[in-house]
Protein backbone atom coordinates (compact mmCIF):
# COMPACT_ATOMS: atom_id res chain seq x y z
CA UNK A 1 0.00 0.00 0.00
CA UNK A 2 2.66 2.14 1.14
CA UNK A 3 5.09 3.41 -1.81
CA UNK A 4 8.20 4.24 -2.35
CA UNK A 5 8.63 7.97 -1.85
CA UNK A 6 11.09 9.67 -5.14
CA UNK A 7 13.54 11.96 -4.55
CA UNK A 8 13.17 15.40 -4.46
CA UNK A 9 10.09 14.80 -2.08
CA UNK A 10 7.17 16.35 -2.98
CA UNK A 11 5.26 16.95 -0.14
CA UNK A 12 1.83 16.44 -1.16
CA UNK A 13 3.16 13.16 -1.64
CA UNK A 14 4.78 12.54 1.14
CA UNK A 15 1.98 13.70 2.97
CA UNK A 16 -0.77 11.30 1.56
CA UNK A 17 1.34 8.81 2.17
CA UNK A 18 1.55 9.53 6.25
CA UNK A 19 -1.96 10.14 6.05
CA UNK A 20 -2.55 6.44 5.01
CA UNK A 21 -0.79 5.24 7.91
CA UNK A 22 -4.10 5.30 10.58
CA UNK A 23 -1.79 6.50 13.26
CA UNK A 24 -5.12 7.22 16.27
CA UNK A 25 -4.63 5.75 19.70
CA UNK A 26 -0.78 5.14 19.76
CA UNK A 27 -0.94 3.21 16.89
CA UNK A 28 2.43 4.82 15.33
CA UNK A 29 4.82 1.71 15.04
CA UNK A 30 4.12 1.12 10.99
CA UNK A 31 4.21 4.89 10.46
CA UNK A 32 7.52 5.83 12.79
CA UNK A 33 9.03 2.55 10.55
CA UNK A 34 8.38 4.27 7.42
CA UNK A 35 9.35 7.62 8.64
CA UNK A 36 12.70 5.97 9.76
CA UNK A 37 13.48 4.41 6.29
CA UNK A 38 12.82 7.71 4.96
CA UNK A 39 15.43 9.61 6.73
CA UNK A 40 17.79 7.12 6.87
CA UNK A 41 18.19 7.30 3.06
CA UNK A 42 18.77 11.24 4.43
CA UNK A 43 21.44 10.04 6.19
CA UNK A 44 19.91 9.85 9.43
CA UNK A 45 20.89 7.81 12.05
CA UNK A 46 17.43 6.16 13.81
CA UNK A 47 16.94 5.30 17.40
CA UNK A 48 13.43 3.85 18.10
CA UNK A 49 12.34 4.65 21.74
CA UNK A 50 9.53 2.50 22.89
CA UNK A 51 8.36 3.67 26.46
CA UNK A 52 5.71 2.07 28.31
CA UNK A 53 2.66 4.10 29.78
CA UNK A 54 0.73 4.58 33.21
CA UNK A 55 -1.54 2.06 31.22
CA UNK A 56 0.89 -0.46 30.66
CA UNK A 57 0.73 0.65 26.68
CA UNK A 58 3.55 1.01 24.73
CA UNK A 59 4.08 4.33 23.10
CA UNK A 60 6.57 4.56 19.98
CA UNK A 61 9.27 7.50 19.89
CA UNK A 62 11.82 7.68 17.02
CA UNK A 63 15.07 10.15 17.18
CA UNK A 64 16.62 10.70 14.25
CA UNK A 65 19.78 12.56 13.87
CA UNK A 66 22.19 13.63 10.87
CA UNK A 67 25.51 14.93 11.53
CA UNK A 68 27.55 15.82 15.18
CA UNK A 69 28.01 18.57 17.21
CA UNK A 70 26.73 22.37 17.00
CA UNK A 71 25.09 23.67 16.24
CA UNK A 72 22.26 21.62 15.93
CA UNK A 73 18.82 22.33 14.88
CA UNK A 74 15.62 20.03 15.42
CA UNK A 75 12.30 19.18 14.48
CA UNK A 76 10.28 17.90 16.65
CA UNK A 77 6.49 16.35 16.22
CA UNK A 78 3.59 13.54 16.63
CA UNK A 79 3.03 10.88 14.26
CA UNK A 80 -0.48 10.36 15.79
CA UNK A 81 -3.18 12.05 15.15
CA UNK A 82 -6.48 12.61 17.50
CA UNK A 83 -9.95 9.63 16.42
CA UNK A 84 -11.99 10.23 13.53
CA UNK A 85 -14.75 9.83 15.98
CA UNK A 86 -17.46 7.22 16.56
CA UNK A 87 -19.52 6.21 13.59
CA UNK A 88 -22.05 9.24 13.52
CA UNK A 89 -18.83 11.34 12.98
CA UNK A 90 -17.24 9.13 10.42
CA UNK A 91 -20.18 9.48 8.08
CA UNK A 92 -20.31 13.28 8.43
CA UNK A 93 -16.24 12.92 6.89
CA UNK A 94 -17.15 14.02 3.12
CA UNK A 95 -13.56 12.14 2.16
CA UNK A 96 -12.84 9.01 4.23
CA UNK A 97 -9.99 10.21 6.45
CA UNK A 98 -7.40 8.08 6.01
CA UNK A 99 -7.82 7.97 1.98
CA UNK A 100 -5.81 11.42 1.19
CA UNK A 101 -7.49 13.13 -1.94
CA UNK A 102 -6.98 16.22 -2.94
CA UNK A 103 -9.52 18.33 -4.44
CA UNK A 104 -10.08 22.14 -5.00
CA UNK A 105 -6.35 22.81 -3.69
CA UNK A 106 -6.74 21.57 -0.39
CA UNK A 107 -5.19 18.08 1.15
CA UNK A 108 -7.96 16.89 2.71
CA UNK A 109 -7.46 13.74 5.50
CA UNK A 110 -6.84 12.96 8.95
CA UNK A 111 -3.55 14.79 9.96
CA UNK A 112 -3.59 16.75 6.61
CA UNK A 113 -3.43 20.26 9.14
CA UNK A 114 -2.34 18.46 12.85
CA UNK A 115 0.11 17.33 11.82
CA UNK A 116 1.37 15.12 9.15
CA UNK A 117 0.98 17.92 6.51
CA UNK A 118 3.64 20.27 8.58
CA UNK A 119 5.98 16.78 9.39
CA UNK A 120 6.08 16.34 5.47
CA UNK A 121 7.09 19.83 4.56
CA UNK A 122 9.91 19.22 7.31
CA UNK A 123 10.96 16.49 5.59
CA UNK A 124 10.85 17.85 2.44
CA UNK A 125 12.82 20.77 3.00
CA UNK A 126 15.60 18.61 4.97
CA UNK A 127 16.06 16.71 1.95
CA UNK A 128 16.21 19.93 -0.62
CA UNK A 129 18.67 20.61 2.16
CA UNK A 130 21.02 17.79 2.68
CA UNK A 131 20.57 16.87 -1.21
CA UNK A 132 22.38 20.47 -1.66
CA UNK A 133 24.95 19.81 0.93
CA UNK A 134 25.57 15.58 1.52
CA UNK A 135 28.20 17.13 4.56
CA UNK A 136 26.28 19.60 6.32
CA UNK A 137 28.25 21.29 9.49
CA UNK A 138 25.95 20.80 12.86
CA UNK A 139 23.33 18.47 13.72
CA UNK A 140 20.06 18.06 12.46
CA UNK A 141 17.26 15.59 14.28
CA UNK A 142 14.06 14.50 14.19
CA UNK A 143 12.16 14.02 17.42
CA UNK A 144 8.83 12.28 16.92
CA UNK A 145 6.63 10.85 19.66
CA UNK A 146 3.60 8.76 18.39
CA UNK A 147 1.62 9.90 21.77
CA UNK A 148 0.49 13.56 21.55
CA UNK A 149 -2.90 13.65 21.11
CA UNK A 150 -3.12 11.22 23.96
CA UNK A 151 -2.44 10.57 27.64
CA UNK A 152 1.16 11.58 26.60
CA UNK A 153 2.89 10.77 29.49
CA UNK A 154 5.35 8.03 27.62
CA UNK A 155 5.81 10.87 25.19
CA UNK A 156 7.62 13.93 24.55
CA UNK A 157 8.24 13.98 28.56
CA UNK A 158 10.66 10.59 28.44
CA UNK A 159 12.39 11.57 25.18
CA UNK A 160 13.40 14.32 26.24
CA UNK A 161 14.21 12.60 29.50
CA UNK A 162 16.38 10.29 27.23
CA UNK A 163 17.97 13.18 25.86
CA UNK A 164 19.05 14.94 28.94
CA UNK A 165 21.07 12.06 29.76
CA UNK A 166 22.78 12.16 26.65
CA UNK A 167 23.48 16.00 26.98
CA UNK A 168 21.87 16.30 23.79
CA UNK A 169 20.50 20.35 23.91
CA UNK A 170 19.37 21.51 20.25
CA UNK A 171 20.10 25.26 19.60
CA UNK A 172 17.10 25.94 18.35
CA UNK A 173 13.94 23.89 17.53
CA UNK A 174 10.45 24.14 15.46
CA UNK A 175 7.83 21.95 15.84
CA UNK A 176 5.53 22.16 12.56
CA UNK A 177 2.16 22.33 14.56
CA UNK A 178 -1.04 24.39 12.97
CA UNK A 179 0.07 27.53 14.97
CA UNK A 180 -0.34 30.38 12.47
CA UNK A 181 -3.32 32.27 12.80
CA UNK A 182 -5.65 33.29 9.68
CA UNK A 183 -2.69 32.93 6.86
CA UNK A 184 0.22 31.15 6.98
CA UNK A 185 3.37 32.49 8.72
CA UNK A 186 0.89 35.31 10.40
CA UNK A 187 1.68 33.98 14.35
CA UNK A 188 4.90 31.89 15.80
CA UNK A 189 3.35 30.11 19.10
CA UNK A 190 6.45 30.58 21.40
CA UNK A 191 4.51 29.22 24.43
CA UNK A 192 1.17 28.30 26.39
CA UNK A 193 -0.43 29.68 29.61
CA UNK A 194 -1.03 27.09 32.93
CA UNK A 195 -3.60 24.24 32.47
CA UNK A 196 -5.36 23.04 35.67
CA UNK A 197 -8.24 21.15 36.58
CA UNK A 198 -9.36 21.94 40.48
CA UNK A 199 -12.43 18.65 41.26
CA UNK A 200 -14.26 19.88 44.37
CA UNK A 201 -16.96 18.73 46.19
CA UNK A 202 -19.29 19.55 49.09
CA UNK A 203 -21.24 17.75 51.49
CA UNK A 204 -23.64 17.29 53.73
CA UNK A 205 -26.13 15.02 55.32
CA UNK A 206 -28.56 14.19 53.12
CA UNK A 207 -32.25 15.07 54.49
CA UNK A 208 -35.81 15.50 53.56
CA UNK A 209 -36.89 18.64 51.58
CA UNK A 210 -39.97 19.18 53.74
CA UNK A 211 -37.61 19.84 56.93
CA UNK A 212 -35.19 22.41 55.73
CA UNK A 213 -34.02 23.05 59.18
CA UNK A 214 -32.51 19.80 59.52
CA UNK A 215 -30.12 20.00 56.18
CA UNK A 216 -27.91 22.23 54.63
CA UNK A 217 -28.24 21.85 50.79
CA UNK A 218 -24.90 21.56 49.72
CA UNK A 219 -25.61 22.51 46.19
CA UNK A 220 -27.45 26.29 47.59
CA UNK A 221 -23.76 26.26 49.17
CA UNK A 222 -22.11 25.89 46.23
CA UNK A 223 -23.89 27.56 43.48
CA UNK A 224 -23.06 31.18 44.71
CA UNK A 225 -19.05 29.83 44.68
CA UNK A 226 -18.88 28.68 41.19
CA UNK A 227 -20.86 32.02 40.35
CA UNK A 228 -17.89 33.74 42.10
CA UNK A 229 -15.49 32.06 40.08
CA UNK A 230 -17.00 32.18 36.81
CA UNK A 231 -17.69 35.89 37.28
CA UNK A 232 -13.84 36.22 38.36
CA UNK A 233 -11.77 38.83 36.13
CA UNK A 234 -7.98 38.72 36.68
CA UNK A 235 -6.02 41.52 35.42
CA UNK A 236 -2.66 39.57 35.28
CA UNK A 237 -1.49 39.57 31.35
CA UNK A 238 2.30 40.24 30.85
CA UNK A 239 4.16 40.92 28.02
CA UNK A 240 3.47 37.51 26.92
CA UNK A 241 0.72 35.94 28.38
CA UNK A 242 -2.88 36.32 28.21
CA UNK A 243 -5.00 37.18 31.39
CA UNK A 244 -5.86 33.76 33.37
CA UNK A 245 -9.47 32.63 32.82
CA UNK A 246 -11.17 30.09 34.24
CA UNK A 247 -14.17 27.83 33.20
CA UNK A 248 -16.74 25.93 35.37
CA UNK A 249 -16.84 23.07 32.90
CA UNK A 250 -18.89 20.54 34.91
CA UNK A 251 -21.23 20.18 38.29
CA UNK A 252 -22.48 17.12 39.08
CA UNK A 253 -25.04 15.49 41.92
CA UNK A 254 -26.60 12.98 40.38
CA UNK A 255 -30.02 12.98 42.80
CA UNK A 256 -32.73 11.20 41.74
CA UNK A 257 -34.17 11.38 44.76
CA UNK A 258 -36.46 14.56 44.51
CA UNK A 259 -38.20 14.45 47.56
CA UNK A 260 -34.58 14.70 49.38
CA UNK A 261 -31.58 17.09 50.20
CA UNK A 262 -28.83 15.84 48.22
CA UNK A 263 -25.41 14.67 50.20
CA UNK A 264 -22.96 16.01 47.91
CA UNK A 265 -22.35 18.04 44.92
CA UNK A 266 -19.27 17.78 42.87
CA UNK A 267 -17.83 20.49 40.56
CA UNK A 268 -14.33 20.70 37.96
CA UNK A 269 -13.05 24.37 37.16
CA UNK A 270 -10.30 24.26 34.60
CA UNK A 271 -7.84 27.41 34.78
CA UNK A 272 -5.49 28.77 32.15
CA UNK A 273 -3.54 31.34 33.94
CA UNK A 274 -0.62 33.44 33.02
CA UNK A 275 2.57 33.50 34.41
CA UNK A 276 1.32 35.57 37.69
CA UNK A 277 -0.13 32.30 38.91
CA UNK A 278 0.44 29.03 40.08
CA UNK A 279 -1.40 26.13 40.61
CA UNK A 280 -0.73 26.47 44.14
CA UNK A 281 -1.76 30.04 44.28
CA UNK A 282 -5.01 29.10 42.39
CA UNK A 283 -5.79 26.28 44.85
CA UNK A 284 -5.77 28.52 47.50
CA UNK A 285 -8.04 31.08 46.04
CA UNK A 286 -10.26 28.36 45.61
CA UNK A 287 -10.35 26.89 48.52
CA UNK A 288 -10.46 30.16 50.33
CA UNK A 289 -14.17 30.63 48.71
CA UNK A 290 -15.25 27.15 49.67
CA UNK A 291 -13.75 27.14 52.98
CA UNK A 292 -16.10 30.30 53.52
CA UNK A 293 -19.33 28.28 53.00
CA UNK A 294 -18.53 26.87 56.29
CA UNK A 295 -19.25 23.21 54.84
CA UNK A 296 -16.97 20.15 54.60
CA UNK A 297 -15.43 20.05 51.28
CA UNK A 298 -12.54 18.43 49.12
CA UNK A 299 -10.54 19.57 46.80
CA UNK A 300 -8.18 17.34 44.11
CA UNK A 301 -5.85 18.82 41.71
CA UNK A 302 -4.84 17.86 38.13
CA UNK A 303 -2.32 19.64 36.45
CA UNK A 304 -1.52 19.50 32.64
CA UNK A 305 1.15 22.22 32.29
CA UNK A 306 3.07 24.82 33.85
CA UNK A 307 3.13 28.21 31.67
CA UNK A 308 6.08 28.04 29.45
CA UNK A 309 7.36 30.72 27.23
CA UNK A 310 10.69 30.29 24.80
CA UNK A 311 11.56 34.33 25.45
CA UNK A 312 11.91 36.12 22.31
CA UNK A 313 16.02 35.50 21.63
CA UNK A 314 18.41 34.96 18.56
CA UNK A 315 16.36 31.92 16.98
CA UNK A 316 12.88 33.78 17.36
CA UNK A 317 14.19 37.00 15.63
CA UNK A 318 15.76 34.98 13.23
CA UNK A 319 12.39 32.86 12.37
CA UNK A 320 10.51 35.98 12.20
CA UNK A 321 13.16 37.60 9.77
CA UNK A 322 13.04 34.47 7.28
CA UNK A 323 9.40 34.33 7.54
CA UNK A 324 9.40 37.81 5.97
CA UNK A 325 11.49 37.19 3.39
CA UNK A 326 10.19 34.10 2.47
CA UNK A 327 6.13 34.60 3.16
CA UNK A 328 6.54 38.48 3.11
CA UNK A 329 4.62 39.16 6.54
CA UNK A 330 6.58 39.68 10.33
CA UNK A 331 4.65 36.98 12.23
CA UNK A 332 3.44 37.85 15.80
CA UNK A 333 5.12 35.75 18.89
CA UNK A 334 2.01 34.42 20.60
CA UNK A 335 1.50 32.10 23.13
CA UNK A 336 -2.36 31.92 22.74
CA UNK A 337 -4.15 28.46 22.61
CA UNK A 338 -3.57 25.41 24.16
CA UNK A 339 0.04 23.44 25.38
CA UNK A 340 1.91 21.45 22.59
CA UNK A 341 5.01 19.04 23.51
CA UNK A 342 7.01 22.40 23.31
CA UNK A 343 5.76 22.38 27.07
CA UNK A 344 8.83 19.56 27.67
CA UNK A 345 10.93 19.96 25.09
CA UNK A 346 11.69 24.37 26.64
CA UNK A 347 13.59 22.33 29.46
CA UNK A 348 16.31 21.64 26.49
CA UNK A 349 16.01 24.04 24.02
CA UNK A 350 14.29 27.15 22.42
CA UNK A 351 11.58 26.18 20.84
CA UNK A 352 8.33 27.58 18.99
CA UNK A 353 5.65 26.05 16.57
CA UNK A 354 5.57 27.33 13.03
CA UNK A 355 3.76 25.49 10.74
CA UNK A 356 0.22 25.36 8.53
CA UNK A 357 -2.61 27.62 9.28
CA UNK A 358 -4.90 26.28 12.15
CA UNK A 359 -8.52 25.92 10.86
CA UNK A 360 -9.69 21.97 10.89
CA UNK A 361 -7.75 20.73 13.37
CA UNK A 362 -9.31 17.40 15.13
CA UNK A 363 -12.51 18.27 13.20
CA UNK A 364 -14.30 16.12 10.55
CA UNK A 365 -13.19 17.12 7.17
CA UNK A 366 -9.87 18.14 8.38
CA UNK A 367 -7.73 19.67 5.58
CA UNK A 368 -4.49 21.46 4.43
CA UNK A 369 -4.22 24.02 2.06
CA UNK A 370 -1.56 22.49 -0.63
CA UNK A 371 -0.37 26.07 -1.36
CA UNK A 372 1.02 27.23 2.06
CA UNK A 373 2.65 23.32 2.24
CA UNK A 374 4.64 23.96 -0.24
CA UNK A 375 5.33 27.78 0.83
CA UNK A 376 5.98 25.88 4.34
CA UNK A 377 8.76 23.70 2.34
CA UNK A 378 10.22 26.67 0.96
CA UNK A 379 10.23 28.43 4.53
CA UNK A 380 11.82 25.93 6.17
CA UNK A 381 14.75 25.28 3.60
CA UNK A 382 15.38 28.71 4.07
CA UNK A 383 15.18 28.56 7.48
CA UNK A 384 18.05 25.39 7.43
CA UNK A 385 19.96 27.26 5.08
CA UNK A 386 19.90 30.75 7.58
CA UNK A 387 20.32 28.20 10.80
CA UNK A 388 23.56 26.97 9.50
CA UNK A 389 24.72 29.84 7.63
CA UNK A 390 25.30 28.07 4.65
ZN1 LIG B 1 -0.79 18.51 16.92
Amino acid sequence: MHMGVKFPIDVVALAMELIRFRSEDLDSHEIQGYLAGLLGQLGFTCTFLPFTNAKGRAVPNLVACRGAGSPHFAFAGHTDVVSVGDHSAQQRWVIPPFEPTVREGYLNGRGAEDMKGGLAAAISATALFVAARPVTPGTTSFLLTGDEEGDGDAGMPLVVDWLKKRGTRPDGCIIPEPASRGVLGATIKIGSRGCVDFFISLSDQPGHTAYPAETVNPVHQLLPVLQEIAAASFDDEGDLFEPTNVNVVTVDVGNRQYNSVPERVEAVVNVRYSDAHSEESLQRWVEELLGATGQPFTIRRAGFNRPYVTEPNQFTGMLQKVTSEVLGLIPDLITQGGASDARVLVEICPVVELGPVHATSHQVNERALIEDLGRLVQLYHRILERFFQV
